[in-house]
C-alpha cells in the first residue's frame, strides 16, 4: 500500500520540484519504513539526507498525504549497513541498529576539499590599487569580509595578467584567517572540469556534488574554459543554483564579460550577470609605476644594497604595457641579473637586460591582425572582409575592421583602403565615419568594439 502511496506521489512530486531536482534527489530515495506517522526513507550519504530534508521534506510530505496516507513527519537516514536494502514489507528493523536519522544537519566529514593550493604571495597586502583596478579591489574587499551575501556572484574579468587570480586568492586568504571554520574552495574552471569528469568516470557523481554544494564560498577561475563543454557546464549550472539558493557565496572570473562568452549557454549566461560584474581595466601609467615601485622596495630589501637609477621604474611603466606578469618578470630578470654582475640598475642595463621584452612590447598591430580578429568576432569569412560583397552582415563587419584600422594603427586612409582589397581613401573615411555614427545609439555594437580593442590589444 505504501509503495503505491510513494509511487503516487512521487508521479506528483517530478512536477513540483522539476524534472532535474526530481531526478537527482527524490528518485535515489527509498521508502524504508512509515511507522507511527512516520515515514523513513534511505538516503546515500549525510549530506544527501540533510539536502532533501531541507529543500524538500515539505514537499515530499504534503504529496504522500494527499495520496491518503497517515503521515506526520518525514525521516532521512544514512544506511551503514551494509546488507540488502530494508524492503517495505519486511518487518521493519529498530532504526538506532539500522540508520541514523538526521535530526541535526551534519557536516560532511573533514575531507580535504579538491581546490587549488593557493599562491601565499596573493594577498590584499601586495595587490597596488589604482584606477582601472579600484572596483574589482572594493569588490573583492567586501566579499573578503565574509559578511552578508550581498551580491551573488561577483564576477571578475579583464584580459590576461591583470589581476583576477590575485584578487581570488587574496578573498580567500582573508576570509580563511577571519572565519577559519568557513570552507571556501578555489579552483580553475578546468579543474572543475577534470573532477566532474573523473566522477563521471569513475560512478562518483553523487560525491562529487556532495562536496561541490557542502562549501561556503566557491570560487572559479577563468570559467571561459567551460563554454562549448555542455555536460560540465550543465553540471556547473546545477551547483552554481544550489549553493545561490543556499545563499552561499559565489565568486567567478573570466576574461571577458559573461555576454561576451560565446558557446555559454543562455541561462548560464544570464545567472552570472545577476550578482555583481566588474573588470579589471587595462592598467594605465600609474598602476604600473605603482606596482613596479611596490616590487622593487620589495626586492631591494632582498637584494641589499643593489641601486636602481632614477628613471628606470618609469621607462619600464612607458614600455611594457602588456600585462603586469610581464612587468613583474622583467623585473624579477632585471635584480637577478644585477646582483649577478654586481652593477647599478640603470638604463643601459634595461637596455641590455631586457631587449626581447622591449622589442616585443614594441610590436605594432597589424591591419591584417585586426581584419582576422574581427572576421572572427562576426563569424564571417577573411577573404570577405577584403573582398566586394556588399551584404550587411559583411559590409558591417568589415567597416568595424576599418574602423579599428584607423584607432589602432597609424596606417593612412590610403594605406588602409590598400589593405581592404585596394578600396579608396574615401570608402574607408566613410566606414569609419558610419561606424563613429552607429555606436552613439547601438549598444550592441559599443560592447562589440569594446571587445575587440581590448582582444588586439592584450
Ligand atoms: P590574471 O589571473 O588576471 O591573468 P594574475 O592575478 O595571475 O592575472 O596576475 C598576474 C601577476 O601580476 C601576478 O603575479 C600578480 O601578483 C600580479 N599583479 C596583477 N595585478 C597586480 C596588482 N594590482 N598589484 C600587484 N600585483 C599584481
Ligand atoms: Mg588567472
Amino acid at each position: 500500500m505504501t509503495h503505491e502511496n510513494w509511487g503516487q506521489a512521487r508521479e506528483q512530486l517530478v512536477a513540483r520540484v522539476g524534472k532535474n531536482n526530481y531526478t537527482t534527489w527524490i528518485e535515489p530515495l527509498k521508502l524504508t519504513t512509515l511507522v507511527g506517522g512516520v515515514a523513513q526513507f534511505e538516503v546515500p550519504t549525510t549530506f544527501f539526507g540533510n539536502w532533501v530534508s531541507r529543500n524538500f521534506a515539505d514537499h515530499i510530505l504534503s504529496q504522500l498525504q494527499q495520496t491518503g496516507v497517515e503521515v506526520q513527519r518525514v525521516e532521512f537516514a544514512v544506511v551503514r549497513d551494509p546488507e540488502p536494502r530494508a524492503e517495505v514489507k519486511r518487518p521493519a528493523p529498530a532504526p538506532t541498529s539500522l540508520a541514523r536519522p538526521l535530526t541535526r544537519p551534519v557536516r560532511p566529514v573533514d575531507e580535504e576539499l579538491p581546490g587549488a593550493p593557493l599562491d601565499a604571495r596573493f594577498t590584499f597586502d601586495t595587490f597596488v590599487v589604482g584606477k582601472p583596478n579600484e572596483l574589482a579591489h572594493a569588490a573583492a574587499r567586501r566579499v573578503a569580509e565574509g559578511g552578508p551575501v550581498t551580491f551573488n556572484p561577483l564576477f571578475l574579468y579583464g584580459g590576461v595578467g591583470l589581476g583576477k587570480t590575485h584578487l581570488m586568492h587574496a578573498i580567500a586568504h582573508e576570509l580563511q584567517a577571519r572565519q577559519p571554520q568557513l570552507r571556501v574552495l578555489y579552483l580553475s574552471a578546468e579543474q572543475f572540469m577534470y573532477r566532474f569528469v573523473q566522477a563521471l568516470r569513475e560512478r562518483q557523481i553523487m560525491d562529487f556534488k556532495e562536496i561541490f554544494r557542502s562549501v561556503d564560498v566557491l570560487m572559479v577561475d577563468d570559467v571561459q574554459f567551460i563554454a562549448g563543454k555542455d555536460s560540465t557546464q550543465e553540471e556547473f549550472f546545477h551547483t552554481f543554483n544550489a549553493l545561490v539558493d543556499q545563499n552561499k557565496q559565489i565568486v567567478i572570473s573570466a576574461d571577458r564579460a559573461p555576454g561576451e562568452i560565446k558557446d555559454m549557454e543562455e541561462r548560464i549566461r544570464s545567472r552570472l550577470q545577476c550578482g555583481l560584474v566588474v573588470d579589471l581595466h587595462p592598467t594605465d601609467y600609474e598602476l604600473r609605476l605603482g606596482i613596479l615601485q611596490t616590487k622593487a622596495e620589495h626586492y631591494r630589501a632582498q637584494y641589499r644594497g643593489l641601486q636602481i637609477a632614477n628613471g628606470v621604474l618609469e621607462f619600464l611603466a612607458h614600455r611594457i604595457t602588456t600585462n603586469v606578469r610581464v612587468l613583474e618578470g622583467a623585473l624579477t630578470r632585471l635584480f637577478a641579473f644585477a646582483s649577478l654582475v654586481g652593477r647599478e640598475i640603470t638604463l643601459d642595463l634595461v637596455q641590455d637586460c631586457l631587449a626581447d621584452i622591449l622589442r616585443a612590447s614594441d610590436r605594432k598591430l597589424t591591419i591584417e591582425e585586426i581584419q582576422r580578429k574581427v572576421a572572427e568576432h562576426y563569424n564571417i569569412r577573411l577573404s570577405d572582409m577584403i573582398g566586394p560583397k556588399r551584404l550587411r552582415n559583411i559590409a558591417r563587419p568589415r567597416q568595424v575592421a576599418m574602423y579599428l584600422a584607423k584607432q589602432l594603427t597609424s596606417r593612412s586612409l590610403p594605406e588602409i583602403g590598400r589593405r581592404f582589397g585596394g578600396r579608396d581613401h574615401t570608402t574607408i573615411m566613410h566606414g569609419v565615419r558610419k561606424i563613429e555614427e552607429l555606436m552613439a545609439t547601438d549598444s550592441q555594437l559599443s560592447d562589440d568594439l569594446q571587445l575587440l580593442k581590448r582582444l588586439l590589444q592584450s
